[in-house]
């Protein structure tokens, strides 16, 4: 497991989960680095319960349903006052899921401009089969109505392809052949982050 990766998933976790705490999120990576989590199926996960946090049963079944994580511990006898909050189990799935994302490949392209106006425009029946994020900094801001950016574009696909895009800066027009190559999802968060 990479040290990065790990990070980003538990930045992804404490960002959907602002309002829990350090040791909630401590608990989840434990879980998650002792390797107690396994995918049992489509939305069903089989947690491995831990002694040392508390855990009465060797293991725990975690679902995701119409939008939520239900884990059999609700239904022990502290479900009634557990049932209302994300337990750890669920939070150690919630990583090992960020982990597998951010780990997963993609082809993507990089775009490095500097200008004040720009647009990146991308042939509308590629809509839905590529993405594109941005990330944008002002570097210049003397002229506080017409700002200087650096903005970085990271054009991706599910596969390999070429992309014709059309991209504008400052007025000038440039037609581009982007040819999209394999990476992983992490490399484009680190990118637009
Ligand atoms: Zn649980």
């Amino acid at each position: 497991m990479s040290r990065e990766l790990i990070d980003l998933a538990i930045e992804r976790l404490r960002e959907d989960f602002p309002s829990k705490s350090r040791s909630w999120v401590r608990r989840a990576l434990v879980r998650f680095m002792k390797n107690t989590v396994k995918e049992y199926g489509e939305n069903v996960w089989v947690v491995k319960g831990l002694t040392e946090l508390g855990d009465k049963y060797p293991t725990y079944v975690v679902r995701f349903k119409d939008g939520r994580y239900y884990c059999s511990c609700f239904e022990s006898s502290w479900g009634l006052r557990r049932k209302s909050e994300v337990c750890t189990h669920i939070a150690a799935v919630i990583l090992y899921r960020n982990y597998k994302k951010l780990d997963s490949e993609v082809y993507a392209s990089v775009i490095n401009i500097e200008c004040v106006d720009y647009y990146l425009e991308i042939p509308s029946e590629l809509r839905g089969k590529v993405k594109v994020v941005k990330s944008v900094r002002v570097i210049d801001a003397t002229d506080k109505l017409n700002p200087r950016h650096r903005v970085t574009y990271v054009i991706y696909a599910n596969e390999p392809m070429e992309v014709r895009a059309r991209l504008t800066c400052d007025g000038e027009v440039r037609e581009l052949s982007l040819k999209l190559v394999r990476t992983r999802r992490y490399m484009i968060e680190l990118l637009t982050h």
